[in-house]
């Protein structure tokens, strides 16, 4: 499936908005949003300050959102779609599908510095969820279900490595339950909006969605 290639920290500048997407160096002052906020491409004087429309507003919401997750169109309209039925609302069961996907999980245990490294290690096969390898990204964790690596000593230095960049920037969320020095979780409960630690507008997605 087709992704993005192109400089991730692109992204940050055309959201206006830290996205978090290359791990340790997001934290640090080689951060480009930090060093250059602006839009990129062909700079225009007031470019930032020209008003936008409401369909502009819940579009750049929606990107926003995709991108933090890194999830393709299809896809993250099949998560509004599933969220559509779910008892509940739309918004927020949206926001929690996404928190719930494999790759999302395991950057939140620290074991990765980031979304794009997560998915890397599902992908590779060192993520086993209840004593089984899954190496799909997008899986859905449930309550209950335990996370734990699968070829320990090939992987465990890197996750180490990580987890001490998240032991000193971040805090660990309450829906997950980590022992850092087994390198085992579990989920507790499924992720509710409070959990959700991005500044997000949900309901300018549904709104988006909705026409
Ligand atoms: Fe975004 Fe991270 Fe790049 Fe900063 S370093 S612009 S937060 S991806």
């Amino acid at each position: 499936m087709a992704r993005y290639a192109g400089s991730v920290c692109r992204l940050c500048r055309r959201e206006g908005v830290k996205l978090f997407l290359k791990g340790e160096r997001c934290m640090s002052d080689k951060c480009s949003f930090t060093r250059r906020p602006d839009p990129p491409g062909p700079q225009k004087p007031g470019r930032w300050r020209r008003g936008v429309s409401n369909y502009g507003l819940q579009l750049r919401e929606k990107q926003k959102v995709r991108r933090i997750y890194g999830v393709l169109e299809r896809q993250f309209r099949n998560y509004f779609r599933k969220a559509e039925r779910m008892p509940g609302m739309t918004g927020e069961n949206l926001l929690s599908l996404l928190e719930r996907r494999l790759d999302n999980v395991i950057y939140k245990l620290g074991w990765a510095t980031s979304r794009i490294q997560a998915r890397q290690l599902v992908n590779h096969r060192h993520i086993m969820v209840d004593g089984k390898v899954v190496n799909i990204p997008s899986f859905l964790v449930e309550q209950g279900n335990s996370i734990s690596l699968h070829r320990r000593r090939r992987i465990e230095e890197v996750v180490r490595d990580s987890l001490k960049v998240k032991g000193q920037q971040r805090v660990f969320p309450d829906w997950l339950k980590a022992d850092s020095s087994r390198l085992e979780a579990k989920v507790i409960r499924i992720p509710a909006r409070e959990d959700i630690d991005h500044e997000i507008n949900e309901e300018l997605i549904v709104a988006l969605y909705s026409k």
